[in-house]
């Protein structure tokens, strides 16, 4: 193990740092990913600066995600991503079904092309939706499906308030995640909720398996801090916050095997005619119950 002499970004502890990983995937030689041992936060150093990240989403998001995902997704043409993601909307409305009531508002931060939005105008026709969207060919779609579009977190007028906010694989990927959190708990109404999903470094593959090609593909250049639910806990109770953090598997049994036979992403549902219903079901419930699961849902309510 080797020690690092930063400062953790959480905690702000600057001793019981250590290299966690010398390469990160897509990153720069002199960067490396830390843990600490403090408040179990793994995060990205050096960071980088806010112009990068702004002209990285604004230009290059979906080109990085694109050659990320191999075949498991589309990236680069807006109508092909909607549906492929509409499996990923059809997994997340489970965990926001209850806090979708008739005329309420909803905001999505970082909608990408919008399938989130529109799952949720499918269970409740009336609610007024609201996008906000850094990447200019994600944001001019949405605004062509005819939502309306925020840039960026200061273009939403001070007044402005939101019954119920969202966002989905977001937070590890901004700046300040802390700022991120805040300002946007600023723009919850009374009795609203934010409902966030992001990745946890508790996950089974890494910690369990520990198979070096996915450690080499996990610690990525476009998250700059990676959560677990003890890190998780610690930055929701240092702002005094009403939460609940539920452990959620998102990758299937045939992924993990695959993993395990190539040490490639993308076997998803490979074994589907061998696997039935229930064994996945279950994988993802044991994975989930220890907490070994590769993600977390997070309600905050105010
Ligand atoms: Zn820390």
């Amino acid at each position: 193990m080797k020690i690092s002499s930063t400062t953790c970004p959480l905690c702000e502890t600057d001793y019981e740092q250590s290299v966690e990983s010398e390469y990160v995937y897509g990153g720069k030689e002199i960067q490396n990913y830390i843990y600490c041992k403090n408040c179990d936060l793994y995060y990205i150093t050096p960071k980088p600066s806010e112009e990068e990240l702004q002209e990285f989403y604004i230009n290059n998001f979906e080109d990085f995600m694109d050659k990320r995902s191999g075949t498991d997704s589309n990236w680069k043409e807006e109508k092909v991503h909607f549906e492929i993601q509409k499996r990923e909307a059809q997994r997340r409305m489970p965990f926001l079904l209850s806090a979708i009531k008739k005329n309420i508002s909803v905001l999505e931060v970082g909608a990408s092309t919008g399938f989130m939005l529109n799952a949720i105008k499918e269970a409740e026709p009336n609610v007024m939706l609201y996008a906000l969207e850094p990447s200019k060919q994600f944001s001019s779609y949405l605004e062509k499906l005819g939502f309306e579009c925020y840039r960026k977190f200061e273009e939403i007028a001070q007044e402005k308030k939101f019954d119920l906010i969202i966002h989905f694989f977001v937070i590890a990927h901004v700046h300040n995640f802390e700022s991120f959190l805040l300002n946007y708990l600023s723009k919850l109404n009374k009795g609203g909720q934010m409902i966030f999903e992001t990745p946890s470094a508790t996950d089974a593959l890494y910690q369990v398996y520990d198979i070096p090609e996915f450690k080499k593909f996990y610690w990525q250049v476009a998250h700059l801090v990676t959560f677990t639910n003890k890190s998780m806990k610690y930055l929701l109770d240092k702002h005094h916050l009403k939460y609940e953090i539920i452990p959620h598997q998102r990758y299937d049994l045939s992924n993990h095997m695959v993993w395990m036979q190539n040490g490639k992403p993308g076997g998803r549902e490979k074994y589907k005619e061998i696997f039935s219903n229930n064994l996945e079901i279950e994988y993802r419930k044991s994975l989930e119950e220890k907490w070994h699961c590769d993600s977390m849902i997070v309600k905050i309510y105010r």
